[in-house]
C-alpha cells in the first residue's frame, strides 16, 4: 500500500476541515480527490505530505508514519502545492538544479535534463520562469515535484487555470507519470478524474462520500434508484406527478422531466406510462436513464 490514512480529523478554529477520514491508496494508481471548493482536499494533501499536522489519526507513506518519520516521508514524496509557488526571477534550468540540490539528488545535471525532457520543458528551459505561460509554469511545478524521482506524487489542482489545450497536455503528462509511481491529484472538475484517474474519491464537507473506480462509484450510486426521462405532448402538473409517482421531478425542458425514484418492484417507466394514460396526455418520449458522473457528483455533494 502506498498511502494509508486512518481516522484523520482536522479543525481550523471552529471550521472542521476533515472529519475522521480513512483511505487506502495502492501502488501505481492515479487517484483523483474530487470535491467542491472547501471540501478538504488540500488539507488532506498537506497532511499526507506532513506540511500540516492532523488533530487525530495517522498517515503512513510506503510504510513510514508521517508523524514519526517526517524526513523519510518527504524524501519519498513529490508535492505540487495548489498555489505552485515558483521563484519567477530564476531560470528554469537554474531553479530545477537548485531544487535537485535541496532534495539531495546525486547526479543533478543529468536528472535535471531528464526531467526537462519528461515534462516537455525543453523549448523553454533556458527562459526565466516569470516569462513562461501558465501551462509551462505548471510543468516547472510538476518538474520540481518529480526531481527526486519520488515513488508518490501529490498534485493539488494541477490543471486549474490552464486553457483547454494545456489541460490535455498536462493530463497526458500525469498519465505518463503513473507508470512507475503512485499519483494523487485533486480537482473540482469531474471530467478531470474521468480523463486521468483509475480511482476516484469524492470528498465533501471533510467526509468521503464515495470511492472506487469510476464504474464502481457510478454503480454504487445507482444502486437502489431508478431514473426516467419523459416528454409529454401537453402540460402536466409536476407536483401532482411527483405525488402520484412517488418520484423526484426535475424539469429539464418544456414538458420534459427527469424522474427519480427508489428502485421497487414497480418499474418507473410503467407507472409513468399509466400516469400519462390516466391524465390523457400523450407521451412523446419515455426512457430509462442511468446517471453519469456529473449527476452522481452533484447528488453526493449538494446540500439538501
Ligand atoms: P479544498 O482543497 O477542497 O478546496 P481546503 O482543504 O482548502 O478545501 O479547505 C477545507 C476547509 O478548511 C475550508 O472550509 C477552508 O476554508 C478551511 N481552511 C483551509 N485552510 C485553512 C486555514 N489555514 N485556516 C483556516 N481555515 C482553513
Amino acid at each position: 500500500m502506498s498511502i494509508s490514512i486512518r481516522g484523520i480529523s482536522k479543525r481550523y478554529g471552529i471550521q472542521l476541515a476533515l472529519d475522521n477520514v480513512s483511505l487506502d491508496i495502492g501502488d501505481g494508481q492515479i487517484v483523483g480527490l474530487l470535491g467542491p471548493n472547501g471540501a478538504g482536499k488540500s488539507t488532506l494533501m498537506k497532511i499526507i505530505t506532513g506540511f500540516v499536522k492532523a488533530d487525530s489519526g495517522s498517515v503512513s507513506v510506503c510504510g513510514h508514519d508521517t508523524a514519526a518519520h517526517p524526513f523519510e516521508v518527504r524524501r519519498l514524496l513529490g508535492y505540487l502545492p495548489e498555489s505552485n509557488p515558483l521563484n519567477t526571477e530564476m531560470y528554469v534550468r537554474e531553479y530545477l538544479t537548485m531544487m535537485a540540490s535541496l532534495s539531495g539528488v546525486k547526479d543533478k545535471t543529468r536528472r535535471v535534463e531528464d526531467i526537462i525532457r519528461l515534462t516537455g520543458l525543453s523549448p523553454e528551459a533556458h527562459k526565466r520562469i516569470g516569462s513562461l505561460s501558465k501551462g509551462y509554469k505548471q510543468r516547472v511545478g510538476i518538474s520540481q515535484a518529480l526531481i527526486s524521482d519520488p515513488k508518490v506524487v501529490i498534485l493539488d489542482e494541477p490543471t486549474t487555470g490552464l486553457d483547454p489545450n494545456q489541460i490535455v497536455e498536462i493530463r497526458e503528462l500525469i498519465r505518463g507519470l503513473a507508470k512507475d509511481r503512485t499519483v494523487v491529484l485533486s480537482t473540482h472538475i469531474m471530467q478531470e478524474v474521468e480523463a486521468t484517474c483509475d480511482h476516484i474519491v469524492i470528498i465533501d464537507h471533510g467526509n468521503i462520500k464515495a470511492q472506487g473506480t469510476v464504474a464502481e462509484v457510478l454503480s454504487l450510486a445507482a444502486e437502489g434508484r431508478q431514473a426516467v426521462d419523459v416528454e409529454f405532448y401537453a402540460d402536466v402538473d409536476p407536483v401532482r406527478m411527483s405525488r402520484e409517482l412517488q418520484a423526484e421531478v426535475d424539469e429539464v425542458g418544456p414538458r420534459r422531466f427527469r424522474l427519480t425514484a427508489p428502485a421497487t418492484d414497480d418499474d418507473l417507466r410503467i407507472t409513468t406510462f399509466r400516469f400519462a394514460t390516466r391524465h390523457n396526455v400523450p407521451l412523446l418520449h419515455l426512457s430509462a436513464q442511468s446517471e453519469d458522473m456529473e449527476d452522481v457528483f452533484r447528488r453526493l455533494t449538494t446540500d439538501k
